[in-house]
């Protein structure tokens, strides 16, 4: 067997996903930056997520952690708390979740505990991803259940809710700095 064609064997093979499939990811991940809008009213670092099966919205979720006061309450748990108690049933099987970044450890550890068949991602994050970016939870064969993963999907637009966020936050403490001169 001629190990150098191992890239071109079906299962080590990535293709690239079907327009439909694109379409319909892309649809998501925007009724996911809405959530990411609304966390950054509300004071939050704007990460949206949503909670999807057979393209019906089950749930949606956004970061809140200062809101709650607590420190696991990312925007994909929040989506994942919601949808079990809607689908009363703590495995969401056959479900896709989106998110406007990269999940971290904690929350890639929760969509896999759930049983998630699918997470597309918007933005990279090169500080904490961890299915791509530091790590590859999921994806890289050590734990049982593994799953889908697709991203960057709308890069610019999630990364640019993140940026003209700390942007903004930055504008105030300089401003605060200069009035107390
Ligand atoms: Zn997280």
């Amino acid at each position: 067997m001629d190990s150098g064609n191992a890239e071109l064997h079906p299962e080590n093979r990535s293709l690239p996903p079907p327009d439909d499939m694109v379409g319909c990811d892309e649809k998501w991940i925007k009724k996911a930056i809405l959530e990411a809008m609304a966390a950054a009213a509300q004071g939050e670092v704007p990460i949206g997520a949503v909670l999807v099966k057979d393209d019906e919205l089950i749930s949606t979720g956004r970061n809140s952690p200062i809101a709650l006061n607590d420190p696991t309450a990312h925007a994909e748990i929040n989506a994942i708390r919601a949808a079990a108690a809607t689908l009363k049933n703590y495995r969401l099987v056959g479900t896709t979740l989106y998110v406007t970044l990269e999940p971290c450890v904690m929350c890639i550890g929760a969509i896999l505990h759930a049983r998630i068949d699918r997470l597309v991602y918007g933005a990279r994050d090169p500080k904490s991803g961890a299915v791509s970016s530091i790590y590859n939870i999921g994806q890289d064969g050590l734990l049982n259940h593994t799953l889908e993963i697709e991203g960057p999907v709308l890069e610019h637009e999630c990364a640019a809710l993140l940026k003209d966020f700390f942007g903004k936050k930055r504008q105030i403490r300089k401003q605060a700095r200069a009035d107390s001169i």
